[in-house]
């Protein structure tokens, strides 16, 4: 296959270009660099397989030749960075992911849309099914990135029924690893760059508020069993193991022998932080086969193998 990947240079599309890569596809990745690097894909340089595409996808997007599969992962992902860019936010969720469909559906390829777990937005039910319908404030501030996603899956599936394309919409739970920006505020990079450098780690409001934290091979084997797979509708991929972020910090500071502890920062917290969040992975399991293989403490030491190199360059 020859497959086309938006916010290729970014954490995400990076892993998925490797995979594809590996399995013997070729890939062109399209990004504008916005809350990506270059970096992440510097090991492609020269791979004939791999292309790089300096491209805003929000205007119209011209790829000569064949392409085979159409994975739509550009879009600012982290709070701080859809808070920073809440337009671009808003319209690469709208115009981007209109034009990605364009171009799939000119290519006759097929197309997956990386949705979010923010689509429930602060949810009322736990844990969360793909049928349920979320609680998400327009306007509050994550409103920017939640209904900019709830507009794509809308697209999507307007697509697959209107045009009879073969879509595949994945809703991604917190996921950590390797290429995570040091600073781009998500609480893994922050947690494991200040216990890197021996600093108190900081926790938002009283840190009741759980997450569910899944390594990124376990999400990329999911992202690939879903472009294989023949179904259309929503599928939740991410770990069910749930912890308070209170906890998730012991944890951070054990496995990475931290003795700083950790201070309250509540007024850091973002207004909309949902409180609780879980996905219920019965649909990935069935459908897919799927499910998650790497211990959190297991994903954790690699990734803070990986951001100490990051900090060793750095300073
Ligand atoms: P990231 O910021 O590392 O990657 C996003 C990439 O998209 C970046 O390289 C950025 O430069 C690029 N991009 C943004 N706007 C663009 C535009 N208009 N044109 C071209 N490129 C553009 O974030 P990530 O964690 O890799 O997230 C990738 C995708 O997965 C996003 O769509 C995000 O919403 C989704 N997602 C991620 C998570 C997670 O836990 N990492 C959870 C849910 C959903
Ligand atoms: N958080 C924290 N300390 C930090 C960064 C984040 O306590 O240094 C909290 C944040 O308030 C949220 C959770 O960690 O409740 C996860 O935040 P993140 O930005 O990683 O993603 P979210 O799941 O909220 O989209």
């Amino acid at each position: 296959m020859r497959v086309l990947i938006t916010g290729g240079a970014g954490f995400l599309g990076s892993h998925l270009a490797d995979r594809f890569l590996a399995d013997g596809h070729s890939v062109v990745a399209v990004d504008n660099l916005i809350t990506g690097s270059q970096d992440n894909i510097s090991h492609l340089a020269g791979n004939r397989n791999f292309e790089f595409i300096y491209h805003d996808v929000s205007n119209f997007i011209h790829v000569p030749g064949t392409i085979d599969a159409v994975l739509h992962f550009a879009s600012p992902a982290s709070p701080i960075d859809y808070l920073k860019y809440p337009i671009q936010t808003l319209k690469v969720g709208a115009l981007g992911t209109h034009n990605a469909l364009g171009l799939a559906r000119a290519k006759n390829a097929r197309f997956l849309l990386a949705s979010t777990s923010e689509v429930y937005g602060n949810p009322l039910i736990h844990p969360q099914t793909e049928d349920y319908a979320g609680n998400v404030d327009p306007v509050g501030p994550r409103g920017v990135y939640d209904e900019a996603k709830r507009y794509a899956e809308a697209l999507v599936m307007a697509y697959h029924r209107e045009h009879n394309m073969e879509t595949r919409i994945v809703r991604i739970f917190n996921t950590y690893g390797p290429r995570m920006r040091l600073d781009d505020g998500r609480v893994v990079p922050n947690f494991i760059g200040q216990a890197i450098r021996g600093e108190s780690l900081t926790v938002y409001g009283d840190g009741s508020q759980t997450r569910c934290f899944q390594y990124v091979d376990d999400l990329i084997e999911g992202l690939v069993r879903l472009l294989n797979s023949d179904f259309s509708e929503p599928v939740n991929i991410g770990t069910t193991r749930e912890i308070s972020i209170l906890d998730f910090a012991k944890i951070v500071n054990q496995v990475s022998e931290n003795p700083s502890g950790i201070v309250y920062k509540d007024q850091l917290r973002i207004a909309g932080d949902p409180q609780t969040r879980k996905p219920d992975t019965t649909r990935a399991k069935t459908v897919l086969g799927w499910q998650p293989q790497v211990e959190l403490e297991t994903g954790l030491t690699r990734t803070i193998q990986y951001f100490t190199k990051v900090i060793d360059i750095t300073t």
